[in-house]
């Protein structure tokens, strides 16, 4: 069960031991992952291909590892059971609603720096065929991410151990808070960023355009209105879904009047007219 199982299914996803997806700098829980040849990445890659802008080195392969160590991977992996079976304790704990933590089952923290770390790792259900499952995930299937807050929260509503109306309060006060309050501070300490030449400005110059090297392009706001305030009808239905504590969709009230105060309200497109309309 080494990583020797790499490889391509009919599947959008990409199979390979748990070690090595941990061995990742960021686990692909659900995120475009992609793959490099080795070769490639030696011929094909220079670090002076990487943009200068602050997180454009994020991706890029610039440490290469060839040794998997266990011990050094993202300590996440450590808690995955290798037990070939739970034992019956271990349904006897599920029914007290026990800590996962106070449950004895054979993990991988367990074997770390022995030779079974690599062997003998088990699992509880088998399959014939390794991309037998989903072939694409719902978060890439599913649309917008308002469509995708409904699907969630559809779900939540059917799993009897989910309190819908405490996952909606938490996604509220842990996502679209912080990103509503951000977005709208962001917004009036923005950037102006040029259409043809990209190049970046504070303040808009006085001439009203890029005036870089008699580049003349059209000035953009770098963040939009839409971005600010993506998730306010999102809170809003959800609030109401859930029927949440007044004290929330206060709060929610508060940072729409913020950002109508920053916004005027949608005007109606001014149509050109012809002449004749008025005859
Ligand atoms: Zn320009």
């Amino acid at each position: 069960m080494l990583s020797r199982v790499i490889g391509f299914t009919k599947a959008n996803v990409g199979y390979a031991h748990p070690y090595l997806i941990s061995a990742r700098r960021r686990n692909c829980d659900g995120d475009e992952d992609s793959c490099m040849l080795l070769m490639d990445c030696l011929l094909n890659f220079s670090p002076s291909f990487l943009p200068a802008s602050r997180g454009g080195t994020m991706d890029a392969p610039i440490v290469m590892t060839v040794l998997l160590d266990p011990k050094e991977v993202d300590d996440e992996v450590h808690a995955m059971e290798c037990a070939p079976a739970f034992p019956l304790s271990f349904y006897r704990a599920t029914l007290e609603t026990k800590s996962p933590a106070d449950v004895e089952v054979e993990q991988i923290r367990d074997r770390l720096g022995k030779p079974e770390q690599f062997r003998n790792i088990h699992s509880t259900h088998s399959t014939s065929s390794i991309d037998e499952a989903p072939l694409r995930s719902s978060y890439v299937l599913i649309g917008s991410m308002a469509e995708k807050v409904e699907a969630q929260f559809n779900l939540c509503d059917k799993i009897r151990a989910v309190d819908a109306a405490d996952a909606a309060r938490r996604v509220i006060l842990t996502h679209f808070l912080p990103d509503l309050y951000g977005n709208l501070y962001r917004f009036s300490r923005q950037e102006f960023r040029c259409v043809k030449c990209n190049a970046k400005y504070r303040r808009v110059p006085l001439a009203g355009k890029c005036t870089r090297d008699g580049c003349g392009g059209k000035l953009l706001l770098t963040i939009s209105k839409g971005s600010v305030s993506k998730y306010l009808e999102l809170s809003k239905k959800l609030i109401e879904r859930y029927n949440l504590p007044t004290y929330l969709s206060q709060r929610i009230m508060l940072i729409e009047q913020s950002i109508s105060n920053v916004f005027r309200p949608e005007e109606p497109k001014e149509k050109q007219a012809n002449l004749e309309a008025f005859m």
